[in-house]
């Protein structure tokens, strides 16, 4: 009897075994059902898809996939499939449904497990000795770790890891990463600029460009860890990275003044304000030790603890001040490498090993799960006749 009319819901349900070959997951799900209308008494439906765009070589599996679904069901005479393209808050809508909350395009870091961004409150406090040291302290410990340095206007991971020149292009079109000593992957603004320059003034735009580019263009490979170094403070860049990689993890580096703390404080609010974790606290220039033994703490002591504490995150570490750690991070040979039995170096090595601990296996950029669906189920309906 035809005279039951078919509802939305019916023809819903039966959508659902339309399955988008490239996402595996199927369209009522993805939110690509536009439209259902229905005409002459729900003999005819007009069902309106929405790709992600116009071009979408998959338009014609669609287009027979749906015919067949709700062609098959009781009454329906006619299915006539229209197409539309998704915006780009749609889109974007669909990227987080699929767990892919960022804006960066699918394969993208996807083979990286943990972006760290490495974070201050204002320059000075060693944020990028540390994010040097601390990477090749990961590597030493056996991790694939890398170093990006998005300090745009005070770039010295080069220097201090001892790397310089431009990276080359690989046949696939991907900027390759310069290796520095211990095979730690690097790219740093420098590498691109020309000498004359260096004294260039990034802006916004410009800046979302370049940071953009080093996370969709450069081949990283396999990697454990993706430590990237901010320049001081919250900004145009921390902003961006916030925005595409909305699960990497802050790693804040402060003194140990506990005057200090509200510009520390201020980085780790702009974490919470885009939703990215705070992975821990690190305590730079935490007292200096004499030659003849005794120690001094000339930055003050307890600004770790207390941000640590305020913040409910772990204190993975307090770095004395040791000179030795500036010569390396000057001559481009990090201190971990060099004297890995000095003080400060052990420990780096500790918080290096603190971070290794607060990220288990594929806590941050795992890739998204495929789901056991076959690729095409729509062919397994009986045409309607
Ligand atoms: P930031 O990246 O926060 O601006 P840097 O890493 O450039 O800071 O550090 C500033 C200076 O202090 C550098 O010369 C660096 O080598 C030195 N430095 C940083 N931490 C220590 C330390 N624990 N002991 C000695 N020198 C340090």
């Amino acid at each position: 009897m035809a005279a039951m009319a078919i509802t939305t819901e019916q023809v819903t349900d039966a959508l659902r075994v339309v399955i988008d070959p490239e996402l595996h997951k199927d369209i009522v799900e993805l939110g690509m059902v536009r439209s259902i209308d229905f005409f002459d008494e729900g003999v005819r439906v007009d069902v309106v898809v929405s790709l992600t765009t116009a071009g979408c070589p998959i338009r014609s599996h669609f287009e027979d996939s749906v015919a067949k679904a709700v062609g098959a069901l009781d009454g329906v005479r006619q299915v006539n499939v229209g197409f539309d393209v998704l915006s780009p808050e749609e889109k974007q809508g669909l990227q987080e449904r699929l767990g892919r909350k960022g804006g960066l395009p699918e394969g993208s870091l996807a083979r990286v497990k943990n972006v760290i961004c490495v974070g201050s409150g204002k320059g000075g406090v060693g944020k990028s000795t540390l994010t040097a040291n601390l990477t090749a302290a990961l590597h030493a410990e056996g991790k694939r770790a890398a170093a990006m340095d998005a300090d745009v206007w005070g770039y010295s991971i080069p220097r201090m890891l001892g790397i310089h020149g431009k990276p080359s292009v690989s046949a696939d079109r991907k900027i390759l990463p310069l290796i520095a000593q211990g095979g730690i992957p690097v790219i740093s603004i420098e590498f691109f600029l020309a000498e004359e320059d260096r004294a260039i003034v990034w802006r916004g735009p410009m800046l979302h460009k370049a940071i953009r580019q080093f996370l969709e263009d450069v081949d990283w490979g396999e990697l454990d860890y993706l430590l990237i170094d901010l320049p001081p403070g919250t900004g145009d860049v921390s902003m961006t990275l916030a925005q595409l990689l909305p699960q990497a993890q802050f790693l804040l580096v402060t003194t140990p003044q506990p005057a200090a703390q509200k510009v520390a404080r201020r980085s780790a609010e702009m974490a919470r304000q885009f939703n990215l974790g705070v992975l821990g606290v690190i305590e730079n220039m935490s007292g200096y030790t004499t030659p003849s033994g005794e120690r001094v703490t000339i930055f003050g002591e307890g600004g770790g603890e207390q941000l640590a504490e305020e913040l409910d995150v772990p204190l993975l570490g307090k770095i004395p001040l040791e000179e030795d750690l500036r010569i390396g991070a000057d001559t481009g040979r990090p201190l971990v490498l060099e004297n890995p039995d000095s003080p400060a170096a052990q420990a780096i090595f500790h918080a290096a090993r603190g971070v290794i601990a607060a990220t288990p296996e594929g806590y941050a950029l795992a890739p998204v799960e495929e789901e056991l669906v076959p690729a095409v189920t729509g062919t397994a309906l009986p045409m309607a006749s």
